[in-house]
């Protein structure tokens, strides 16, 4: 199974936030599952919590309270990968979508978080948001009992019971799991290595699929438990996390993903107020370059495509200047230094000047980058 690949087949259903929420097909047959696991136990043996009961309900009864529920336990799904989202956006990350998938949601960052703090800050805030929800809805489920709403308080039961859950099992220390997002940003800010933090985090989120499977398998089996459909799921559950550990474990082996810092040229810059004709005359017979990034004392004003140029009239070029006819400063136009390179080819493809400012922390130039024009660097290994 390929991770990948396994996240092409979706829909979009909404946008939240500016964030597009897609949805994996084979979701829908894992929404049906539960709301005919919960609908079947409803119907044949009704419920029993902490201060409620409810009686064996009649098939349709049984199958909205299914949908109710499980539509409840969804969105709750889709709560977590939220937070972790909107957590990321505020660490200034930009947050491609958010995937609900048959084994729960994903919130995809366009970059990895840029220190452990980040790292540690996004991963936690999905667990946190589950506990919140798992929290409120126990609260709601006590209050709902008192008037005896026992077939409220068995909806609330079951999600509050199912984000408690969610939280706990996100929280355990492997890779991909939030809990190995941690693990690997303590390991992280202990080492200071973040391939090695990787590489251990994937191996622990290895062998906590592994534990998964063989539970699974023993679940199946058992004659204590024979619960097979409970059993088949960790199964796959395992499956799908081993596989995503691996392909981490495999990658922070080996090249390291190469970040625009690494191909960058030094920063060249052209002031605002030079004119065409002096870029053309001085600049360019000098510095071969397609465009140019517009800077005063290293601060970015924008960037002078050579294209845009060709309908400007021969006889303006004296008294244009280059901010005046420069694209301004757009996020499409720049990128961070430890930005992957892959990232900036994609941008560098879309924003039409085929090149990028490279900007600091503080916002101030600190290289260029033109598509098919890496500055390759070897880059340093520890040697221990
Ligand atoms: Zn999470």
């Amino acid at each position: 199974m390929n991770v990948l690949g396994f996240y092409k087949h979706r829909i979009t259903v909404a946008r939240v936030h500016d964030i597009p929420v897609r949805i994996d097909y084979r979701w829908f047959v894992v929404f049906f599952l539960s709301v005919w696991l919960i609908a079947v136990n409803l119907s044949h043996s009704g419920m029993v919590g902490p201060g409620f009961k409810v009686n064996p309900q009649d098939t349709g009864s049984s199958w909205i309270l299914g949908v109710i529920a499980t539509l409840g336990l969804f969105i709750s799904v889709f709560g977590h990968e939220l937070s972790h989202a909107l957590m990321g956006r505020a660490e200034g990350i930009e947050i491609d979508e958010i995937v609900l998938h048959p084994f729960g949601g994903l919130a995809r960052l366009r970059n990895e978080p840029q220190s452990p703090g980040a790292e540690f800050r996004i991963a936690i805030a999905g667990p946190a948001a589950s506990f919140l929800f798992s929290l409120v809805g126990f609260l709601a489920m006590f209050a709902a009992t008192i008037p005896r709403y026992n077939t409220v308080a068995a909806i609330l039961f079951l999600i509050s019971s199912g984000n408690l859950l969610l939280a706990i099992f996100n929280l355990f220390p492997g890779y991909p799991l939030d809990g190995g997002r941690v693990l690997r940003a303590i390991l992280w800010r202990r080492t200071g290595d973040i391939a090695e933090a990787t590489r251990l985090a994937g191996i622990c989120g290895m062998l906590i699929a592994a534990i998964l499977i063989i539970f699974g398998v023993y679940m199946a089996i058992a004659p204590n438990f024979r619960s097979y459909f409970m059993g088949l799921w960790s199964v796959l559950v395992g499956l799908f996390l081993f596989d995503a550990a691996f392909s981490v474990v495999r990658q922070a082996r080996g090249p390291r993903q190469d970040v625009v810092s690494q191909a960058m040229s030094a920063p060249f810059a052209i002031e605002p107020e030079m004119t065409i004709s002096q870029l053309i005359d001085t600049v360019l017979p000098l510095h071969r370059q397609a465009a140019f990034p517009v800077a005063r004392a290293r601060r970015l004003h924008g960037i002078l495509s050579l294209e845009d140029l060709k309908s400007l009239p021969r006889d303006r070029w004296r008294l244009t200047q280059a901010g005046d006819v420069m694209r301004p400063i757009a996020p499409r136009f720049f990128v961070e230094p430890n930005a992957t390179l892959d990232y900036a080819r994609e941008l560098m493809k879309r924003n039409g000047v085929g090149s990028l400012a490279v900007v600091g922390k503080n916002g101030e130039l600190v290289g260029f980058l033109q598509s098919g024009k890496f500055k390759r660097r070897k880059r340093a290994r520890n040697a221990h």
